[in-house]
């Protein structure tokens, strides 16, 4: 049988088949990891075949991991320790961002940003809280709409608190498996719970904690909002793990700056103080936003700039 994994606990798997069933499975044997530098082989939205055996807990063996069309990883903060694949198999990702309480920082979007176009992932921006805006703020929102519009990125404006803006989210979802991220206190729990009438049953009765006893807080987990319509929750993590990007390489993922590489003097400019600098001319034209430019140095020099 073919299905999607749903749930990845790193002992066990809950797999999902085309018909909908879930499937608690285990990999078979000693499966050979085709990727060593991870230390998981197999992640939610991976793509699996799998036989149905009546015997034990786990009553499906997954023997066929389907090659990946892209997926995001999480590097340990141990030197040594292999990277973990988070989730596999994306459409699209949702940055979840408010402009009160909290204010998502632009550093901290660019970020997202720069590491979701390393991955390949397209990004929606999604404007959460939008009943706490008063009318300067609606319309910053505009403007910043409008700059991150221009480079490729849409917006949509939700409040999961008033059910204002579903339509608009749901439209978005449709036919697609995305994930949803965003900085803690934007409302991503109160969004998801939204999508996903019946979460509390869904998640019940699979524990999150491993077979070691240890409590590894939550695992990322593939929802059903409708047919052919998933999400995928990454509780903790916020951000798409840190991608190493050379600094001479970093402007490939700015677009705005991507697409004006070549008119630069030098091949290898990095866009900071270099003569013929076609990126630091169209700052100065502002046609490159400052607040892009700002986040593009901080991510150069290794600054963290995502409070
Ligand atoms: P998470 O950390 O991103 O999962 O955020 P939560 O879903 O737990 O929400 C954080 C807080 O923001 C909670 O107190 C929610 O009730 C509140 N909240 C979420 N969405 C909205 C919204 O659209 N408007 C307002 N005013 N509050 C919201
Ligand atoms: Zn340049």
């Amino acid at each position: 049988m073919k299905g999607v994994v749903v749930k990845s606990t790193g002992s066990w798997y809950l797999v999902r088949d085309a018909e909908g069933n879930l499937h608690r499975s285990r990999l078979r044997g000693k499966f050979k990891l085709k990727d060593l530098k991870v230390s998981n082989p197999l992640a939610v939205g991976d793509r699996v075949e799998f036989d149905v055996e009546d015997t034990g807990e786990d009553t499906a063996v997954i023997y066929k991991i389907e090659d990946r069309e892209n997926y995001i990883i999480r590097q340990s903060t141990h030197k040594s320790a292999h990277a973990h694949i988070i989730a596999a198999n994306l459409d699209q990702a949702l940055l979840i961002v408010t402009l009160v309480s909290p204010r998502t920082s632009f550093g901290f979007i660019d970020r997202f940003l720069v590491t979701a176009e390393a991955y390949e992932i397209p990004t929606v921006l999604v404007f959460n809280k939008t009943d706490l805006y008063d009318e300067d703020i609606r319309n910053y929102q505009r403007q910043i709409s409008q700059m991150y519009g221009q480079i490729g990125y849409s917006s949509i404006s939700v409040s999961a608190a008033e059910n204002q803006g579903m339509d608009a989210l749901l439209a978005l979802l449709h036919g697609k498996t995305s994930l949803l991220a965003g900085h803690s206190g934007v409302g991503k729990s109160t969004l998801i719970n939204l999508l996903v009438p019946d979460l509390e049953l869904k998640t019940s009765g699979i524990s999150d904690f491993s077979d070691k006893g240890v409590h590894t807080t939550t695992f990322a987990e593939m929802f059903e909002v409708s047919k052919d319509t998933y999400i995928i929750d990454t509780p903790g993590i916020k951000e798409l793990g840190i991608v190493d990007i050379p600094p001479a390489e970093l402007s490939h993922y700015f677009p705005e700056m991507r697409e004006r590489l070549n008119q630069c003097r030098f091949h290898n400019c990095t866009h900071f103080n270099e003569p013929g600098c076609a990126v630091l001319e169209a700052v100065r034209r502002n046609e490159i936003s400052l607040t892009r430019y700002e986040s593009y140095l901080s991510m150069l020099h290794g600054v963290d700039n995502r409070k």
